[in-house]
């Protein structure tokens, strides 16, 4: 059976069955796991998930065309497909649950928003971004790439740049260079309870990068606090905990 490739998704698929192998090898299982792959699509990497022993699996994919291909091609797959958007998907697990997923580079920052919300039940995440995403999401304070999504995610994971992932190993090869993030679950290290204000407060801190935090955050903290010195600086120079720290001042 055949499939066609469609660029408006994101299809780049796997075509090496070493890296396949590698990819998964990074995943951390344990008896009875719940497993959640984003994108499953021709199923280069499906395959070998299938075969984990003693995890229970499920995958989203949007791709009518490519899940009517994966349950013909690995049968054991049925009821474990969901024909949906990841981006308007509700978590398919209760309880906690890993992610893994070759991702399509074209809503990679809506999939970590999702891994965002759903962090209270993310153990791991395994994923394949572009290696600009991957670079930006893993970097620090003071780096130019260092942003919003850098913040976030670490604030409640570990984030890991693991390898990069030749364009070759790619049908079709894309046009930008790939690289794998793993993201473990910190049990939220700095107790952020209001995760909708400190992501608001962490945005609209970004949202004029070269400005001043206390004209980027004219708008939304009050007076006193903009007094604090800390406010000299620019968001990409506060480190995680910075930024925490202006979190609870706020919340308080
Ligand atoms: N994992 C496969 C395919 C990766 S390509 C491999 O490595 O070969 C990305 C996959 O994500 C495609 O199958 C595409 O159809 C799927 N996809 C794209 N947008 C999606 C969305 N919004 N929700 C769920 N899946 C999506």
């Amino acid at each position: 059976m055949q499939y066609t490739l469609k660029k408006s998704l994101g299809q780049h698929f796997l075509n090496d069955e070493n890296m396949c192998v590698k990819i998964v090898a990074q995943l951390t299982t344990s008896p009875g796991m719940q497993l959640l792959e984003i994108g499953p699509g021709g199923g280069a990497i499906t395959k070998y998930l299938l075969e984990l022993n003693d995890i229970h699996y499920k995958a989203i994919e949007i791709d009518t065309e490519k899940v009517a291909y994966l349950q013909k091609t690995y049968p054991s797959i049925k009821g474990k497909i969901l024909e949906q958007d990841i981006l308007k998907a509700a978590a398919p697990f209760q309880g906690t649950f890993s992610v893994i997923g070759n991702f399509p580079y074209n809503i990679s920052s809506g999939i970590l928003f999702k891994i965002l919300e759903w962090e209270p039940q993310v153990s791991e995440a395994i994923g394949m971004f572009q290696k600009e995403v991957a670079l930006r999401v893993a970097s620090g304070p003071g780096s130019k790439v260092y942003g919003i999504l850098s913040v976030l995610m670490q604030a409640f994971f570990k984030v890991e740049y693991l390898f990069e992932v030749h364009e070759k190993c790619f049908t079709p090869p894309p046009k930008v260079k790939s690289a794998v993030l793993r993201f473990t679950n910190m049990n939220n290290p700095y107790e952020i309870n209001d995760k909708k204000k400190f992501i608001n407060l962490v945005k609209t801190a970004f949202n004029q990068r070269r400005k001043t935090l206390r004209n980027a955050l004219k708008g939304l903290l009050p007076a006193p606090m903009l007094a604090n010195p800390i406010m000299d600086k620019r968001a990409e120079q506060l480190s995680v905990s910075d930024f925490v720290t202006l979190y609870k001042e706020f919340e308080a």
